[in-house]
């Protein structure tokens, strides 16, 4: 009989599969594979949480995704949270404060999450909640920026905080990342990284692949050079515009899924 799909099986093993990588990636990084050897012991200790309450019929994921802000200082063409609102140019109403994410990321800790995943807007916007989050290094925090925000200070909490990962939004090579992004967040974007790499910090990479970068040769040069993490996300069109821009992606996104998660 054809065994049933288990959903929760299957994000365990993505989430262990995550780790294995990590542990592979830093190996010649003595500080930074310190920490994932014993996130890697904390991960472990989290599945057989999750698989205990399975068992009292509680199903509990291993990541979140957790928007801590609606806030961006930036209007990139075809970015999903703006079309829907989620991102907008006002002040934040009913904005959960530092102290009440400390408590969800306190809960997802007792019952077992691995993974939060920091998103906006422009989570480096919420300074307070970062520093939350890094106290938590038994939880993995991805956080997707776009890398405007990162000055010395984050450095260095990145730096003491080896929880916390950056993953940066690019597009391709310069000319592709600013028609999308904004003209210099390109050169931002490789300054960042360059200091990243100085410091042996681990960083990742999100690439919304369409058809106008998966052959851009810049991307792939970031890729095999710099990039440790690369996340390829798929483009859903939500406007005319960025319908167009959307336009046969498929095969490109199909080209992307043999690639590791991290490289
Ligand atoms: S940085 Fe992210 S949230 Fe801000 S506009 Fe660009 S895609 Fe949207």
């Amino acid at each position: 009989m054809k065994k049933e799909f288990d959903i929760q099986e299957y994000m365990t093993k993505g989430v262990e599969r995550v780790v294995a990588d990590s542990i592979k990636a830093t190996l010649k990084n003595p500080k930074e594979s310190a920490f994932m050897l014993k996130f890697a012991a904390s991960s472990k200790a989290a599945s057989k949480r999750r698989a205990e309450l399975k068992n009292n019929g509680e199903h509990i994921p291993p990541f979140l995704i957790a928007s801590i802000t609606s806030q961006c200082n930036l209007h990139c063409e075809g970015c999903y949270s703006r079309c829907n609102h989620a991102t907008v140019d006002t002040e934040p109403v009913m904005q959960l404060s530092g102290e009440e994410w400390n408590g969800i990321f306190e809960e997802a800790s007792d019952l077992g999450v691995s993974f939060i995943l920091l998103a906006g807007g422009e989570p480096l916007l919420r300074k307070d909640v970062i520093e939350a989050a890094s106290t938590h290094q038994d939880i993995l925090f991805p956080i997707f920026t776009n890398g405007t925000f990162i000055n010395n200070a984050y450095f260095d909490l990145l730096d003491r905080s080896r929880n916390l990962i950056p993953i940066m939004s690019i597009e391709g090579g310069r000319e592709v990342t600013d028609s999308r992004r904004g003209i210099g967040i390109y050169d931002r974007l490789i300054r960042n990284m360059d200091e990243f790499k100085s410091r042996g910090l681990i960083f990742g990479s999100s690439v919304t692949v369409t058809t106008q970068n998966i052959d851009d040769e810049d991307l792939l040069f970031a890729q095999k050079s710099f990039i440790t993490i690369t996340m390829a996300i798929e483009y859903y069109g939500m406007s005319y515009k960025a319908v167009n821009h959307a336009a046969d992606c498929a095969g490109a996104i199909q080209s992307l899924e043999s690639m590791p998660a991290i490289i």
